[in-house]
């Protein structure tokens, strides 16, 4: 089977899983990012805290976390961990989208190699959180990798390079077409996926991969 065919394959089996997985958690753009900062080295339900802490101080927007005293903001988003140095990230992505009248279309109007040039150049957002920001916030194409991402195709043995996040992300980008709601979900698939089942200690009995998995079918014949 061609790699083009096993990755639609393995999206296809885990949509019939779990179907559509409404991404990214977030009321609007600028939430989604402040979210995409937040959810670096934590778990999702701290950064529900943190959020909420901010919407409820009334400071979720650009102007405010401008001028919020850092070590205000820091315990506003307490609950996400590492506080002190992601509401400097908060104020670093707030004070540059200062450059573009605080509009996000501003931000977003250069073409995908650009704008993730522009991202990545902001203090505190390395490629995931810049991939995540262009496909959940800007809606443009970039296949995310995460930690779940190398996990689960390095068990289905389709991961050649493991821990490179270039290799992984060109191995999507060179082989499925290029469509914003299909990496959209591929990517939300993969994290519920490296939940419930590709965990730290495989949940392999009833996985809906296991039919293509090499890690399984591996296990399987050493029984
Ligand atoms: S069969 Fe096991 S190792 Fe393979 S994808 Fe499923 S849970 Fe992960």
């Amino acid at each position: 089977m061609s790699l083009n065919r096993k990755l639609e394959r393995i999206y296809q089996l885990l949509f019939d899983r779990y179907g559509p997985q409404h991404w990214w958690p977030a009321d609007e753009p600028f939430e989604m990012i402040v979210g995409a900062i937040l959810t670096q080295s934590t778990a999702w339900t701290n950064v529900e805290k943190a959020i909420t802490n901010l919407k409820q101080a009334g400071v979720l927007n650009p102007l405010s976390l401008r001028q919020i005293p850092v070590d205000q903001l820091a315990e506003l988003i307490r609950p996400s961990g590492y506080y002190n140095v992601k509401a400097r990230k908060l104020k670093a992505f707030a004070e540059r989208l200062e450059d573009h009248q605080d509009s996000l279309n501003r931000l977003f109007a250069p073409d995908l190699i650009e704008l993730r040039q522009k991202l990545l150049s902001i203090y505190g957002i390395g490629p995931e959180t810049a991939d995540s920001i262009i496909l959940y916030a800007a809606k443009k194409p970039i296949f995310v990798i995460d930690a779940y991402t190398h996990r689960i195709m390095d068990r289905l043995g389709l991961n050649s390079d493991f821990g490179n996040y270039a290799t992984l992300q060109a191995l999507f980008m060179d082989n499925l077409s290029h469509d914003e709601s299909i990496f959209n979900e591929y990517h939300a698939l993969f994290v519920r996926h490296g939940k419930e089942s590709c965990r730290k200690t495989p949940a392999c009995n009833g996985c809906c991969l296991s039919e293509i998995c090499h890690h399984n079918n591996k296990s399987e014949s050493a029984i």
